[in-house]
């Protein structure tokens, strides 16, 4: 038995059972044992400001939560194989926040079993096998998951790429091949389709489609140019294939101005998938479709999944949904992300490591860069854990992991916005001492010569 407060013989007991690939964020790990709206508390007590879980999109431990998840477990819960209103309710629900145009819905247990559908889906639609993504994306871990996510089977170890996949580079115009100074970098981004499309069609594999994180977060937190997924699905769908757009991050009120991050491309997916936040915390995923894509996968083989749709699962997606709207927390994503943007940009005027900040409502990255220029993921790992010491979790994306990314509850206030920027000023100053000097060409681990 641990006692408690004995982190040490966690982490300990968790070295001993379980895999070594499961990581733990920070070089001092945190252990995290009660929670309440944007604030998370460890084995003492002592608070943490949580500034990076969209799980708990309405907050941590929310009551409505909490009752309606003890009122149905007193009830039952079940499967989708007898009626209940409940999965009326939600379905109707969720259909409520998107275009006409869609009108079925799929409850499964996670993002990845939503995306892992959306292949399925599809490939039954369309006939075809060839998948166009952008690289450096994430869309689950399960094995058809894992071969559209270029952050998965590129890494070292991975399994690299099927012959059915073709990457397209991500659209960031800040690092990628057009910047911000070229007014038809949407459109240059989106022609790298045609040469991918090209190649599927070559191969014999024909388009089943283009998934894309909406706003890449893994690649970034990347907010793709105006009309960039609006004219790659355009292109998508004249080589006969369908769009989907993966708003596990984006999703849900987030973005503050956009309830999904389509909206802001002037797009409209064939295909959306929902994750994390949905359930808040409770395993839940949802696909939502048109009537047509549904029925070529209505196709003779049945469709069932035991826990997804349960009954519970269903009054917490519903509850989380209504909550947002209850209590206004898209409009407060706004507001909070406008404060937060504001801060940063200051902070971007202060310290030359601060390369780029970008984002939307409550979904943000720091782009923390060298003298030189280049990805700096030394500094962005040192100010992660400096932001740890001062009790404030943020984390870190991107290929080189050196975007600090910056996605709290939606619960978030205006004095948590304010510590965030003040401790990040802080930490920033000490980078400013401690960051190698441009001629410095010293690996990051050497010490001792005053500039590193
Ligand atoms: N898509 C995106 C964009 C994600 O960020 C994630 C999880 N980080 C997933 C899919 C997979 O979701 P899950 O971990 O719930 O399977």
């Amino acid at each position: 038995f641990y006692r408690p407060s004995d982190k040490a013989a966690v982490l300990a007991g968790r070295r001993a059972h379980f895999g070594g690939n499961l990581s733990l964020t920070y070089d001092d790990p945190v252990m995290l044992v009660r929670g309440w709206k944007h604030h998370l508390f460890d084995e003492w007590g002592r608070p943490y400001l949580d500034a990076y879980n969209n799980v708990p999109h309405v907050g941590h431990a929310h009551p409505r939560i909490q009752a309606v998840a003890a009122d149905q477990l007193q009830r039952m819960n079940s499967n989708t194989r007898y009626l209940h209103p409940a999965q009326l309710a939600f379905a109707e629900k969720v259909l409520s926040k998107l275009p006409a145009r869609f009108e079925v819905c799929f409850f499964v247990n996670s993002g990845t079993e939503a995306n892992e559908l959306a292949l399925r889906l599809a490939r039954a639609h369309t006939g075809n096998m060839g998948m166009v993504t952008p690289d450096h994306g994430y869309h689950g871990n399960t094995t058809g998951a894992i071969a559209i996510s270029a952050y998965k089977f590129n890494k070292p170890g991975g399994v690299g790429q099927a012959d059915w996949v073709e990457l397209v580079e991500v659209a960031d115009d800040y690092r990628g091949s057009f910047r911000r100074d070229d007014a038809e970098r949407a459109t240059k981004f989106a022609d790298f389709v045609d040469p991918a499309i090209a190649r599927l069609q070559e191969m014999g594999h024909g388009v089943a489609g283009f998934i894309a994180e909406t706003f890449p977060s893994v690649g970034g937190q990347i907010i793709p140019p105006k009309g960039y997924l609006a004219a790659v699905y355009d292109k998508i769908r004249a080589a006969g294939g369908v769009c989907i757009a993966d708003e596990v991050q984006t999703g849900l009120g987030r973005l503050g101005d956009y309830y999904f991050g389509f909206e802001h491309q002037g797009a409209e997916p064939d295909i959306v998938v929902m994750g994390k936040p949905i359930g808040n915390g409770h395993p839940l995923g949802v696909l939502v479709t048109t009537k047509a894509i549904a029925q070529s996968f209505d196709n003779g083989i049945e469709y069932f999944s035991t826990f997804g749709g349960s009954t519970l699962s269903c009054r917490i997606g519903k509850e989380v949904l209504d909550i947002v709207d209850d209590e206004g927390l898209q409009e407060n994503a706004r507001l909070m992300g406008e404060r937060l943007m504001t801060g940063l940009r200051v902070l971007e005027g202060e310290f030359g490591c601060v390369g780029d900040v970008r984002g939307m409502g409550l979904f943000l990255g720091v782009e923390l860069i060298n003298p030189d220029g280049s990805e700096g993921t030394e500094i962005c790992r040192y100010v992660k854990n400096r932001m740890r010491d001062h009790r404030i979790l943020i984390g870190s994306e991107g290929p080189k992991d050196n975007i600090l990314k910056i996605r709290p509850p939606l619960t978030i206030e205006a004095e948590d916005v304010d510590m965030i920027l003040w401790a990040l000023r802080e930490v920033l100053a000490e980078v400013g001492d401690w960051a190698p000097a441009p001629a410095c060409d010293h690996d990051h681990h050497h010490t001792g010569c005053g500039c590193c």
